[in-house]
């Protein structure tokens, strides 16, 4: 059996020298580290980055000291070694880290892990690559960004109301007082679009509480039937006014779930309001079930459906489908974009599933302890 003949030293050196000059002129912090997850090879952005002279040889959780949101302190060893790389096993990547410097000061970094492998897919090398960036500035942006669109829709709100109110009496002295048929238009005009700017409010306050990950605070245990009973409730009138009707089919004793309420009502009231929105004849039916975590809804409708084409961009910022039924009906194109954040808070997730005039299921799945 003839022997592959072994790599002369002088080549090895040069490989590592070119890959060093490589990583080096990169603006990106670059650490290698082998299977046990121990750098071998660093440049100087990463350096930086961590504050550190040298990095060579040091386990990756001692030089890279990370908190997540919560503050709670994150181990890139047991997450990488355990395969635990992202939804495709092969990647990692976050945003929301911060790094901890030893006089306590922070720094929120991006992060990304990947596996080393050769050109088949094969992890031959072993070990990975992690690529840092200080973000610091870009997250004081947004954080900064999120909290005026708090501030802001918050301090719209009570104007808008108020405003609300008024045209409200407006309409109803003008129905009464036989008032010319021009004015009452112009009213119901005015009040259509301060309702559209009122929900428009309502998503971006949502929106940024979301963005802010701001959820810890309303983790509750809630009554199930008792939350689908007050969307029956509100929303029944509405469906009622466009003659669809609205209904619930599912246990009567889904018993308690330890999630928020207030995210999952909000979930739940922006599939039903689009349901009733995108729907002209027949009817809207919410079902729920207890599943063995948690507790599964779903909205049906027999409405306006959604193209194939436009399934995949359904869940994105400000997204509205070109349907032309779709166009001539106030949307923000963000309900369905929060819904997701929520559901993502939540540790749940939601789905759908469309046809083109016939009708959408709109589903969330939630888990959560279940109590009777
Ligand atoms: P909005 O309803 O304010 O436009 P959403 O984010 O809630 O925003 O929904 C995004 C888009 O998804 C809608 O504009 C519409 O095109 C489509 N959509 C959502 N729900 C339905 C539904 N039940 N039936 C048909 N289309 C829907």
């Amino acid at each position: 059996m003839s022997q592959l003949p072994s790599v002369p030293e002088p080549v090895n050196r040069l490989d590592r020298e070119r890959l060093q000059a490589v990583i080096n002129n990169m603006t990106e912090g670059v650490l290698t580290l082998d299977s046990s997850c121990l750098v071998t090879m660093s440049n100087a952005v990463a350096l930086g980055i961590l504050d550190v002279n040298d990095a060579l040889g040091k386990h990756v959780d001692d030089i890279l000291h990370l908190t997540d949101k919560a503050g709670k302190p994150v181990h890139l060893a047991p997450l990488i070694q355990t395969q635990q790389l992202g939804s495709d096993k092969r990647h990692l990547a976050s945003r929301d880290w911060q790094l901890r410097y030893a006089d306590g000061t922070t720094a929120y970094i991006y992060i990304s892990v990947a596996p080393v492998q050769s050109a088949f897919g094969q992890a031959q090398y072993g070990g990975y690559v992690l690529l840092i960036q200080d973000i610091t500035r870009d997250k004081s942006l947004e954080i900064e960004r999120s909290e005026f669109i708090s501030v802001a829709s918050h301090e719209l709100r009570t104007p808008v109301a108020v405003a609300e109110g008024y045209i409200s009496n407006a309409l109803l002295a003008a129905e009464k007082e036989h008032t010319p048929d021009t004015i009452k238009n112009a009213l119901q005009s005015a009040h259509d679009q301060i309702l559209f700017l009122s929900n428009m409010l309502n998503d971006l306050s949502t929106l940024s509480r979301a963005e802010q990950g701001d959820l810890a605070a309303s983790m509750e245990e809630f009554d199930v039937n008792e939350l689908i009973d007050s969307l029956l409730q509100d929303f029944r009138p509405q469906a009622l006014q466009k003659k669809i009707s609205f209904g619930y089919v599912g246990q009567k004793n889904l018993g308690r779930l330890a999630s928020s309420r207030l995210y999952v009502h909000e979930i739940l009231q922006n599939f039903i309001t689009n349901a009733i929105k995108y729907t002209e004849k027949g009817g809207i039916t919410l079902r729920a079930k207890r599943v063995e975590d948690g507790v599964e809804f779903s909205v049906t409708d027999t409405g306006i459906g959604i193209g194939r084409n436009e399934h995949s961009k359904i869940s994105e910022k400000f997204f509205r489908s070109t349907d032309w039924r779709v166009r001539k009906i106030n949307g923000t194109g963000l309900g369905l974009y929060i819904a997701a954040k929520l559901a993502k808070l939540l540790s749940g997730q939601v789905s759908f599933d469309s046809e083109l005039n016939k009708g959408s299921t709109f589903k969330l799945s939630v888990p959560g302890a279940a109590t009777s």
